[in-house]
């Protein structure tokens, strides 16, 4: 007991030990295995046994708009955004993809007009999510072209705006910015869930993308869901994802839709512990350690964010992002480069369109890395 009481003040007291000092610490991706424990304690429940003779018709719901959508996962979805008040689901179509990245390709297709004489300018405000403007420019395509920072952007005529809240990297809470006409965003609502921010209302856009990577934190899963207003363009986008891959796969559907049976039942007073509320204490004791650890070394400065009342959870909080956006303060120009030479590994402002003093940490990896790295982190001076 007194050995187990020692660990425990060994990592909360942030001491290195010195045979790890030598070991590259990577928080570069936001890769969610952070969740491995909550699903482990839940055992059984989250089991699910597919036979043989299962899946392997392609269509799941062939009188739906979306054809290739388990039913069983749609009718979860909508009861998880009703329980945590994240998402208006009424008058909505869902389009499930193969995470919300094929998604967002799904996306751009459907928006971009097929017959303009340029393609349609891509925004998005900087700092933003470092796949964007990768993807949008992958395959060079004639209807759609990342235009990069939506802050400087001056063009006229139509443009798609993505508008990510919580924001990757920083965390912020966002709206559009760029406020002309011919304008459609995209809200990607990835972060837009009671561990690492307050619900404050039920979103309300026309085009919101979900994804279990950051919900449930099963990445490897591959399940993203959209939903959308307007019929042709979901039309469209289920129109991409069968040219692209002819649907998602079933397993992954109903495995999610599993998942996510669970999180529902876990909050309506089931059995077993919350998932959200595990989440969200995990997530406040990993920023206590983050924020103590970069006052400690005193070389690093972090976002603050006011509390803000959530209705899921009915109490004041402050956000509690997936990312943590650390700033490299006095003359440290490189911040990335600055700690790969303290064998830290994470991801320069540079690559989410901004500035190299700041870099992107992840806090949803395993419990060794993240303690290491706030252990390493507190120890630069
Ligand atoms: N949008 C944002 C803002 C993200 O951070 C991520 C994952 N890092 C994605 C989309 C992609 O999610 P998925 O795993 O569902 O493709």
């Amino acid at each position: 007991h007194r050995e187990r009481l020692s660990t425990s003040f060994a990592a909360s007291a942030s001491i290195e030990a010195e045979d790890d000092k030598e070991r590259v610490i990577s928080v570069d991706h936001g890769d969610p295995t952070m969740y491995e424990n909550y699903w482990q304690k839940m055992g059984d429940k989250a089991i699910l046994v597919i036979p043989g003779w299962q899946s392997l018709s392609y269509f799941s719901d062939k009188g739906n708009l979306c054809w290739f959508l388990e039913p069983e996962l749609a009718q979860q979805i909508i009861r998880l955004h009703n329980l945590v008040g994240n998402a208006v689901t009424e008058d909505r179509h869902i389009v499930v993809g193969t995470g919300s990245t094929q998604l967002y390709n799904a996306v751009l297709y459907a928006l971009s007009p097929q017959d303009a004489v340029e393609p349609i300018n891509v925004v998005t405000a900087a700092p933003y999510y470092s796949s964007y403007p990768l993807i949008t420019d992958c395959v060079k395509s004639g209807i759609y072209k990342w235009a990069g920072d939506a802050h400087k952007f001056n063009k006229e005529g139509p443009y798609i705006e993505l508008v990510t809240t919580p924001n990757n990297p920083d965390g912020h809470i966002r709206q559009s910015v760029v406020n002309k006409t011919g304008g459609i965003l995209v809200h990607d609502l990835a972060y837009y869930w009671p561990q690492y921010t307050p619900i404050s209302s039920p979103a309300n856009h026309d085009l919101m993308l979900f994804t279990v990577s950051k919900c449930s934190g099963h990445a490897g899963m591959r399940i993203g869901w959209a939903l959308v207003k307007d019929k042709e363009v979901a039309k469209k986008m289920v129109k991409y994802i069968e040219f692209s891959t002819l649907g998602v796969s079933k397993d992954s559907q109903l495995r999610a839709a599993k998942i996510l049976n669970v999180i529902s039942d876990s909050c309506e007073g089931a059995a077993v512990e919350s998932f959200f509320e595990s989440s969200f204490q995990l997530m406040a004791q990993r920023w206590k350690q983050l924020r103590m650890a970069a006052w400690q070394s005193g070389l690093f400065s972090l976002p603050a964010f006011p509390p803000e009342f959530c209705t899921f959870s009915r109490r004041d909080f402050e956000p509690l992002p997936a990312f943590a956006w650390l700033k490299c303060e006095g003359d440290i120009e490189d911040c990335e480069g600055f700690l790969r030479g303290k064998k830290i590994l994470t991801r320069g402002g540079i690559h989410f369109g901004f500035d190299p003093k700041y870099v992107r940490v992840s806090l949803l990896d395993r419990d060794s890395t993240f303690n290491n790295f706030v252990a390493r982190l507190s120890s630069i001076r």
